[in-house]
């Protein structure tokens, strides 16, 4: 059998795909579906086989799964089911609910827009747009969670490229354009595989190859698409696909203020709605700039005056784009906490809250803003 080898500079791929596949007379997507049906995962998402998916679930695991792996949203994705079964129940949620419930998750923007939209599919009677484009029309789903929603929970013909998707793609047609300039020919070498029959399973069937055997280091003796796989063929599948290397994070720097009364209540503030982390809850923060405040800055940066005490290390969290060192200042106890109304000195914007150390699993305090806390000893155990 004859392959065809697409390079970065061949286009066309669709065509050519689909002329293989008449040619060859047993396509590769068939062969794959053959190891799914036996090997597919167990997902708390996923429909059990030959079961209609709920489409409300896999929206929500698709919000969830976006830029995070298939073991940390698990649990979310339980507790998300068991507390809000519905859209409709999400959407009567207080979005403070939501923002809490998913602390932790990373992606702030996520939650907001995840609320957002089940605001409005609820507004529209609670049924989902059954299309790509209905479905981008909402908030927080891009082109690539639209191809998946629509081929997992509406059998429609199309392609869903998560990186593990993205990965066996690359392999089996040796691209070696990087990404993410690759991914619309990479959507369209999928696309023009994608079954009439099976479109959904075809979809999880890929996303389950790349997860369990075209990992980065590919275990190609158990892969079923083995003898279609040009990556292969020409010794490169571990070097593919091939990434556009990565610009520097920039540095930020700066402090935080962990306040503890005797009754071990926490100190927090919000975040303004709109920007980084927007919404959710933090220990008072002074400004993030090259160099943390020195010993006279960092007083008129805190919460309220009183004997704010450096603890040693520092906290470092990264970020999409920066990276971030925090050194923690902090108060225990407080004998006296000034009630948020009547704090003395500057403070950062919105309001404060003294939260009770029961309140604190379920607030909507993003990792890093944890990791300051534990950092300042005022959480325990809830990282
Ligand atoms: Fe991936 Fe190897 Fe299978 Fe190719 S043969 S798709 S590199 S596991």
């Amino acid at each position: 059998m004859r392959l065809l080898v697409l390079s970065a500079k061949g286009g066309g791929g669709q065509e050519r795909m689909r002329r293989l596949a008449k040619k060859t007379g047993k396509p590769w997507s068939g062969v794959l579906l053959t190891w799914y049906d036996v090997n597919r995962r167990d997902l708390p998402w996923r429909a059990k086989a030959g079961k209609p998916a709920d489409p409300y679930g896999v929206w929500l695991s698709e919000i969830m799964l976006q830029q995070t792996t298939v073991a940390a949203v698990a649990g979310y994705y339980r507790k998300f089911i068991a507390r809000w079964p519905t859209v409709e129940a999400l959407a009567a949620a207080g979005l403070d609910e939501v923002l809490g419930a998913w602390a932790g998750l990373g992606y702030y923007a996520r939650a907001r827009n995840l609320h957002a939209c089940a605001k409005k599919v609820a507004a529209a009677g609670g049924t989902f747009p059954m299309t790509v484009e209905g479905l981008m029309a909402l908030p927080g789903i891009g082109a690539y969670t639209a191809g998946a929603i629509a081929a997992i929970a509406f059998s429609a013909r199309e392609s869903a490229m998560d990186a593990n998707a993205e990965r066996v793609i690359a392999r089996l047609y040796a691209i070696e354009e990087p990404l993410p300039a690759a991914k619309k020919r990479l959507r369209d070498l999928c696309r023009a595989m994608v079954p009439a029959d099976r479109p959904g399973d075809f979809a999880q069937s890929l996303m389950d190859l790349g997860a369990t055997v075209c990992t980065p280091r590919p275990d190609c003796a158990r892969c079923p698409l083995a003898k279609w796989c040009e990556g292969r063929r020409l010794g490169m599948a571990m070097r593919l696909p091939v990434k556009a290397a990565k610009k520097a994070r920039p540095l930020r720097r700066g402090a935080a203020f962990v306040a503890t009364d005797k009754a071990g209540r926490v100190l927090l503030e919000k975040r303004p709605e709109k920007g980084l982390l927007g919404g959710m809850l933090q220990p008072p923060l002074g400004p993030w700039g090259e160099n943390f405040p020195s010993a006279d800055e960092a007083p008129a940066q805190a919460p309220f005056r009183a004997k704010w005490k450096k603890l040693p290390g520092i906290v470092r969290h990264t970020f999409t784009h920066f990276e971030l060192e925090i050194e923690v200042y902090a108060v225990c106890p407080v004998s006296h906490p000034p009630s948020p109304s009547a704090k003395a000195g500057p403070s950062a914007a919105g309001e404060s809250y003294w939260v009770s150390q029961d309140a604190l699993p379920g607030a909507a305090l993003p990792t890093v803003m944890r990791k300051i806390l534990k950092h300042g000893a005022a959480l325990k155990n809830t990282i």
